[in-house]
């Protein structure tokens, strides 16, 4: 029975498929198999009693050695090749090969040896390197498509602001069986612009090319914007919108924190039909969870998990919901940069929940009873139509804006360039607004022309500020600019008319009596 045991022993050794050896304490091998021998090249009489080195490639031998003594002071089953990033063999005939090897120790007596299965591992790491570079081309492609994202959505706003506010005057001139198809032709170009924002958004977001700037930014401005923002768009759909009043303080990126909170709002009222949209803020022990829930049409539970992936969109029953599935994949992101946890539950038929967890450590303050909503200003109700200054150096956008500016009854003078906006503005008259787009030339934006300006006559001129990258725009400001409004190109018109209204209704306000002194 011995016997039987030993041949099998003997037996498997030999042939074992990985090539075995047994070194002693010294380093010196005491076994090898015939698989050693044939993966070496060399006879079983050249490897027994020689040091391990014969089989480690010169260039490595230092470093082996060092490894040896450190795993014989602590000797245990291992894997070499997990922390050793160069682990090679050395063939006979000088040839080398990615060698893996796994050791275990053992002792007869005293006497301390180590057992070591040695396998050739390049074609293992051939495979590795293709996974390695197949990665780095699939990131670099998908940088490659994020940047072009990026270039094409920022092109392309130009010629749709143009489009817009051209099919904005000719509503304004048409006859009214024209106005019903220069309508329709107004929902798809603002179709077209969300998509431009949301693919601009996620490109940028992806690109690594965001950073959150940290403010305190008080939970009731933030609830106040959306209400603003969504009220009347829940009213044109017959859906309730209850925002509830919290006082946090929230400490977080301004910008991306109310994009975040739009996107799931936007969502909730794009797929709720009848109900009731709520905003609500609960604080727990260890974050403050803001929900946005709707009584709407829900999400399949087997379509959960994919919802917050690029350019998904759950398909709800053949109807063409409007989007192109990168909402939820902004919030992903932003809640990433962020450091908020956000997940959605939801029940077909019967309503969806977004919850945004935001961690205590995010909660700067209470705002004792400081509503800073109080203080935004009414929403002018003026009627009179003020002077215009334009300045804008695209020329499709400057005379389309001129157009739809005359349309809607206001004098217009323009300027194509910094140096000739500086010539118009010196013909301003009190009672002007200055509308400038940002990006001018390499050395003047349009901010900086209004506070020039502004310098110049001693008080806050009015002013709105158009960019095509309006996050940007407003996370370079160091401090508000009062009496000025930032608004997003392609530009709402409707956006534009109520900020040259709201300013022109409060122009000519003394600048210390606005800012109290500071600027
Ligand atoms: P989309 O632009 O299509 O709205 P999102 O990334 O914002 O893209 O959302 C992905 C999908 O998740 C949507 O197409 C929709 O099917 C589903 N979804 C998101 N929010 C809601 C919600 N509140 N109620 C029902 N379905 C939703």
């Amino acid at each position: 029975m011995m016997d039987q045991l030993n041949d099998i022993t003997q037996h498997l050794l030999r042939s074992s498929p990985d090539a075995l050896i047994v070194v002693d304490a010294n380093g010196r091998i005491r076994f090898a198999n015939e698989t050693v021998t044939e993966l070496f090249g060399y006879a079983l009489e050249q490897l027994l009693d020689k040091p391990l080195e014969t089989l480690i490639p010169e260039r490595l031998r230092g470093k082996h050695v060092s490894h040896l003594t450190a795993y014989l002071s602590k000797p245990g089953n291992r894997e070499m090749g997990a922390r050793i990033a160069d682990l090679y063999a050395r063939r006979a005939d000088g040839s080398e090969f990615a060698a893996g090897i796994r050791l275990a120790p053992f002792k007869i007596g005293e006497r301390l040896f180590v057992a070591a299965a040695i396998r050739d591992n390049t074609e293992r790491q051939q495979i590795n390197e293709a996974l390695i570079a197949a990665r780095e081309e699939a990131d670099r492609a998908n940088r490659a498509k994020s940047r072009f994202l990026a270039t094409a959505s920022h092109d392309l706003r130009q010629p749709i602001q143009t489009i817009r506010l051209l099919n904005a005057a000719m509503l304004k001139i048409s006859r009214p069986d024209l106005r019903e198809l220069l309508q329709q032709q107004e929902r798809a170009i603002e179709g077209m612009t969300r998509m431009l924002n949301a693919l601009l958004d996620i490109s940028r977001l992806e690109s690594g090319a965001i950073e959150p700037q940290l403010a305190d930014v008080p939970l009731t401005d933030t609830l106040h914007q959306l209400n603003t923002e969504f009220e009347s768009v829940a009213q044109a759909r017959g859906i309730a919108f209850r925002v509830e009043p919290a006082s946090l303080v929230v400490s977080t990126d301004r910008t991306l924190f109310y994009q975040l909170l739009q996107n799931l709002v936007g969502n909730a009222l794009k797929y709720t039909d009848q109900g009731e949209v709520k905003v609500s803020c609960v604080t727990g022990s260890a974050a403050l969870t803001i929900t946005v829930s709707d009584t709407g049409i829900g999400i399949p539970a087997d379509k959960l998990d994919r919802i917050f992936d690029e350019y998904y969109q759950v398909d709800t029953q053949g109807a063409k919901r409007m989007g192109v599935g990168l909402g939820l994949a902004i919030v992903k992101e932003v809640a990433r940069l962020l450091g908020f946890n956000v997940s959605i539950r939801s029940r077909v038929g019967e309503g969806t929940q977004a919850v945004i967890s935001i961690p205590n450590q995010y909660l700067t303050a209470i705002a004792a009873g400081a509503d800073s909503t109080a203080a935004v200003e009414p929403a002018g109700g003026a009627t009179r139509r003020s002077r215009v200054l334009l300045v804008e150096d695209n020329d499709g956008v400057r005379l389309a804006t001129e157009l739809f500016l005359r349309f809607e009854g206001f004098h217009v003078e323009s300027a194509p360039s910094a140096a000739e906006a500086e010539v118009l503005f010196g013909k301003f008259q009190r009672g002007d607004v200055i509308v400038a787009d940002y990006h001018l030339d390499g050395r003047n934006t349009g901010l900086e022309l209004l506070t020039r300006l502004r310098q110049r006559l001693g008080y806050d001129v009015p002013g709105v500020v158009l960019s095509g990258d309006l996050p940007s725009v407003l996370r370079s400001l160091r401090t508000p600019v009062p009496n000025c409004r930032f608004l997003s190109k392609p530009v709402d018109t409707s956006a534009l008319l109520d900020a040259i209204d709201e300013l022109s209704s409060g122009a000519g306000t003394d600048r210390r009596s606005m800012t109290g002194g500071a600027v």
